[in-house]
């Protein structure tokens, strides 16, 4: 099975100037592809030839892992955002980050950090084990909670290739900004929908 690159549910200038069109054109236009496109290579006359994105993500290592997994957090990372958005979260949710993060800002300042102090390339998540209660791990390369038996419910990526163009060495100030541009209906339904 091929597996087929997503079209973006916005447009390539929509998330300016948080991430902006150039940086869309790479990361979503280039690297998001490649990784999509090398996975399709990888795996054709394989046992992962037919299999979930997800199965393949759990099943595998080396350089299949790689590539289904920076594939499958790719386009979790490009779906959640949204021009508009910047709202709150709601239900279930916004309930479970007060009860253990204390506030929406404590959560997002605890989540920045994580982001930050990240050491090489990698991605910050925020994800759910089966009881509902809320993990923000850091993952190297291309790791995935999914490995480790959570859920994941929201990704920021820290490559330098997701901010070098916008922000050059400032990750901090990346981190920061993407809030601006989150989705919270989407990444709400991600938990709510358990
Ligand atoms: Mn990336």
């Amino acid at each position: 099975m091929n597996f087929t690159q997503p079209r973006l549910p916005y447009a390539p200038d929509a998330l300016e100037p948080v991430i902006s069109q150039k940086t869309i054109e790479y990361h979503y236009g280039k690297h998001e592809k490649n990784y999509i496109d090398t996975l399709n290579k990888l795996i054709k006359d394989t046992p992962f030839d037919n299999m979930a994105l997800e199965d393949i993500i759990v099943k595998s290592d080396g350089k299949i892992f790689n590539n289904a997994s920076q594939a499958w957090n790719h386009i979790f990372y490009f779906f959640q955002f949204n021009p508009a958005g910047g709202s709150e979260p709601t239900g279930k949710l916004k309930d479970k980050i007060i009860e253990q993060f204390g506030s929406i800002e404590d959560f997002k300042r605890e989540f920045e950090d994580a982001g930050a102090t990240l050491f090489g390339s990698g991605w910050v998540w925020l994800s759910a084990d089966g009881d509902g209660k809320l993990f923000i791990t850091q993952g190297k390369n291309a790791e995935n909670p999914m490995c480790d038996g959570l859920r994941p419910i929201l990704v920021f990526d820290v490559w330098e290739h997701a901010y070098y163009l916008d922000y050059q060495n400032r990750r901090a100030d990346y981190l920061l900004h993407l809030w601006d541009i989150v989705d919270w209906d989407i990444v709400s339904m991600r938990y709510n929908n358990d």
